[in-house]
């Protein structure tokens, strides 16, 4: 299977291999939120996302990964959300 455009996280820059933003970027938190919602499946995808990047960089600080993978992209989610109205 082919997706040229995937956003993907690309370790252990963790940086999106779609845009070369820093992982997760913007499309990709969206694409989560199609999916899963805002809840707890959406908490539980990201830290299933937490789990692979610490697996694919053991080196990495766990709080850095934590930064990267669960709170940025919740609070870019808070954001959707309270512009989003819904
Ligand atoms: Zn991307």
């Amino acid at each position: 299977m082919d997706v040229v455009t995937a956003h993907e996280p690309a370790w252990p820059r963790g940086l999106c291999v779609g845009c070369g933003q820093v992982w997760p970027c913007e499309p990709a938190v969206a694409e989560l939120v199609d999916e899963h919602g805002t809840g707890l499946p959406l908490a539980a995808a990201l830290w299933a996302m937490f789990d692979q990047a610490a697996q694919a960089v053991p080196t990495a600080p766990a709080l850095a990964l934590y930064e990267q993978c669960i709170r940025r992209p919740l609070r870019y989610v808070a954001r959707l959300t309270a512009g989003a109205g819904r």
